[in-house]
């Protein structure tokens, strides 16, 4: 086997240098001039299909008129509210109905407008929870969080992930009192003689040792994402790992707060994904498929244990922010879950997950660097080893899942995946990329979406010369 990584960087699309500062730097942009339906189109007359949503944010495709008039409704009405003294309409109907959607287990809301604001939300109310709870421990600082993890790009949220790439620049982080073990992932860390019982037991034994290491009363909160995303490529966990997780954190009496910013609102077919693990978090973030794309809109979801220390504390949640609560991205997050749940789509979710799954497993399992396939609802990552054999992974300077997502972007294939993993811990930093098609996306959209996508593998992986230590 050999492949040719084929590099032209420094250059734009039409050959001019971005003005903005995006990711990267020299990176090839294509300029998107408008998306509709499943599809992106470039100025230059290209149309791509939207196999991911970019980071698996679309749910409704693009272009849904029933949303753009929404947003454009409150713009024309209210588009900004000062929420340190009013409130708006939407924002009290979207976080009634988010209220609602937890079967009694959260009790308020809080609107922000991305995922790492979320999480930073989420770790400042667990502290402050600790400070206010009728009695209070204050030495409650410490966060436990997973190996190979990502929760977001700000400090603190930085600080939670234990995603080595993204960490690396900006050690020490703030806070520094976050220490991570193994993540949930029996791919790479299940042993073949292990019972999936087993295996739970071992990671419990894991996180139970270091809360010990800590000292267990100075634990705030263990951070996880029921379903791992954009770190490790769309890795559910095993049945029974959430809830030994949670006995753990109830035994020594920490929050456990859950990171939904990718895989919630209906993405793996329920509109939480902590509702397939039997569990309810005491914090919860959400993101992506909150407002669909049509508004940077996010969230915290904050249970009645929480809300009820702080209102029988000081009464106030010492953060906020200028946009908070804002009325444009409630308007959009309303429209779209009014439409998810009137469209019934997440049956949808759930039939055409079924059929993503089983096409992918036919037409890819058998590929020799198609090392796993896994996922939930229309969550799926397809992880890719140099040696199935040995699940050897690539040397991340090869970038091999982000070049075929960019090759996906030629005129060959045209369809949009995301790249995913990489950039981690030893034995963790396998390439994936994740197929998380909108939950509107038919039967005929899966099987051109596999069929694209085994032939990009395909021919990535029969061009040329492997080639390592890359411009
Ligand atoms: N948490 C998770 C699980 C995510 O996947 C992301 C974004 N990929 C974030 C947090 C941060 O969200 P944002 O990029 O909107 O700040």
């Amino acid at each position: 086997m050999v492949v040719v990584i084929n590099k032209e960087a420094g250059t734009s699309r039409n050959g001019e240098q971005s003005a903005v500062l995006h990711r990267h730097l020299n990176h090839q942009f294509l300029p998107l001039e408008r998306a509709e339906g499943n599809y992106l189109y470039t100025a230059h007359g290209r149309k791509i299909f939207d196999g991911s949503g970019g980071p698996s944010v679309a749910c409704l495709g693009w272009g849904n008129e029933r949303v753009v008039d929404a947003v454009t409704k409150q713009l024309r009405s209210a588009p900004y509210c000062a929420t340190i003294f009013f409130t708006t309409r939407v924002a009290e109907e979207l976080g009634r109905f988010l209220v609602d959607s937890t079967n009694g287990h959260m009790a308020r809301a809080y609107i922000v407008n991305s995922g790492s604001e979320a999480m930073e939300a989420a770790v400042k109310l667990a502290r402050q929870f600790f400070l206010e709870k009728s009695s209070p421990e204050p030495q409650r600082t410490r966060f436990i969080a997973r190996q190979q993890s990502y929760h977001g790009t700000t400090l603190g949220a930085l600080a939670i992930g234990g995603h080595a790439y993204r960490r690396e620049h900006f050690e020490p982080l703030l806070p520094q009192n976050v220490s991570h073990v193994s993540p949930c992932y029996a791919y790479r860390q299940q042993q073949t003689s292990e019972t999936d019982e087993e295996y739970v037991a071992r990671l419990a034994r894991e996180l139970e040792d270091e809360f010990q290491r800590m000292g267990p009363d100075t634990v705030c909160a263990f951070v996880a994402e029921p379903v791992v995303g954009a770190a490790l490529g769309c890795v559910p966990s095993i049945p029974g790992y959430f809830k030994a997780v949670k006995a753990i954190c109830d035994k020594y009496g920490a929050l456990l707060i859950l990171d939904e910013v990718m895989c919630g609102m209906g993405r793996t077919g329920t509109l939480h994904a902590w509702e397939q693990e039997g569990v309810a978090p005491d914090i919860q973030t959400i993101g992506k498929c909150l407002g669909g794309g049509y508004q940077p809109v996010s969230g915290v979801l904050a249970s009645h244990r929480v809300v009820d220390a702080l209102s029988g504390g000081s009464s106030v949640f010492v953060h906020g922010h200028t946009y908070q609560g804002h009325p444009v991205g409630c308007a959009a997050a309303l429209e779209v879950q009014r439409i998810i749940q009137q469209d019934n789509l997440l049956e949808n979710v759930k039939d055409m997950g079924l059929l993503l799954s089983k096409l992918l497993v036919e037409k890819l399992s058998s590929h020799p660097h198609v090392g796993d396939i896994r996922g939930r609802g229309l969550f799926w990552g397809i992880e890719l080893v140099a040696d199935k054999k040995t699940k050897a992974v690539f040397p991340s300077a090869a970038h091999v899942s982000m070049e075929i997502c960019e090759r996906g972007l030629s005129e060959a294939y045209s369809l949009s995946v995301y790249p995913a993993g990489g950039g981690g811990a030893e034995g963790l930093q396998g390439d994936a990329i994740i197929v998380s098609p909108p939950y509107t996306v038919t039967k005929e959209e899966i099987e051109m979406v596999v069929t694209t996508l085994a032939r990009m593998i395909n021919d990535y992986f029969e061009v040329g010369t492997m080639a390592v230590g890359l411009t």
